[in-house]
């Protein structure tokens, strides 16, 4: 059975639906075959990355489903050590090559690495990538706000989306209402906190018991009421027909508060603070 997944409009007027499959990790004939489970599903927006090394597992997957390619979302990123103009524009014309693609639906600068200070120039390589048809949508990933304030400053050009660390251990609460006030859609990486100690969490627990779910589609549920896309990872099916059968039920404020009031300052999985740090 096909489930039904609702749809986010992103400030260029393209559509995601709010939840989508990570990937990293899915590789090979494994992944294709997760992946492609997925999409049979129902899933539509997948996301991947240059340097997960599985753009040929996503492209292999997409051409052994029967689902029409304008249904689908699409997401690679470009890496750090890529971030200039030519090696950009080359990068996402690999990423098609390797996808046997002919566009993505959506490519997102990996991360900013403000040391390195080239982020400027490689968004021009995707605005350009954009025009020429090679993307339909460009955001960024671990941006903070002064790096995408500079974005538009110096191309005025924003992001569509902003894919961040976000989950109930780093609720990301300012960063998520600077999003909704500039018009950019929020994404979640690693939304399930990679299934740490998350998942054994006696509030959410409590709340998941009270509705008849599990911790993980409350979390997703969290995700989704807070406006926000989110991409679980999952390689089983069971798994993934869970994390996307969220939408039957409503967390109501209280227990939303509960859930985000898990947050605390170094709940980040592996510390990955954008402002130092380094991904090539
Ligand atoms: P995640 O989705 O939070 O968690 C994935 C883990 O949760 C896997 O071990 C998975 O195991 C398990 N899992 C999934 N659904 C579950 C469920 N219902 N119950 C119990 N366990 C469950 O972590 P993530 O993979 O780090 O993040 C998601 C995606 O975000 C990535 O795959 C990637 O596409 C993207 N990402 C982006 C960035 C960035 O910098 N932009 C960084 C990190 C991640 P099984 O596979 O065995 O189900």
């Amino acid at each position: 059975m096909i489930r039904e997944i609702p749809e986010i409009h992103l400030n260029d007027g393209l559509t995601l639906p709010v939840i989508g499959l990570g990937t990293y990790l899915l590789k090979g004939s494994n992944g294709v075959q997760s992946i492609l489970g997925a999409l049979n599903m129902g899933y539509r927006l997948i996301d991947s990355a240059y340097n997960y090394e599985n753009e040929g597992t996503v492209g292999e997957a997409i051409r052994k489903s029967s689902v029409p390619r304008e249904q689908l979302r699409i997401t690679s990123k470009l890496p750090g050590r890529y971030q200039t103009y030519d090696k950009a524009v080359t990068t996402i014309q690999e990423s098609l090559y390797r996808a046997n693609l002919d566009y993505y639906d959506l490519y997102l600068i990996h991360w900013p690495l403000p040391r390195q200070d080239t982020y400027i120039e490689a968004w021009q390589a995707l605005i350009d990538a954009k025009k020429w048809g090679l993307v339909r949508s460009i955001g960024v990933c671990n941006f903070l706000p002064e790096h995408i304030e500079r974005l538009e400053k110096e191309t005025d050009v924003k992001p569509s989306v902003n894919q961040i660390e976000l989950h109930p251990f780093f609720n990301q609460a300012q960063q998520r209402k600077w999003h909704e006030q500039h018009n950019i859609v929020t994404e979640s990486w690693s939304p399930l906190a990679r299934a740490n100690q998350l998942l054994q969490n006696d509030t959410i627990k409590q709340i998941a018991d009270r509705h008849n779910k599990t911790i993980a589609q409350i979390i997703l549920r969290w995700h989704y009421q807070l406006g926000a896309i989110s991409i679980p990872k999952s390689a089983s099916f069971a798994r993934q027909i869970e994390n996307i059968s969220i939408f039957d039920f409503f967390l109501d404020e209280a227990e939303m508060s509960q859930i985000s009031s898990l947050s605390r300052p170094d709940g980040r999985i592996n510390d990955q603070d954008p402002a130092i740090y380094e991904e090539f």
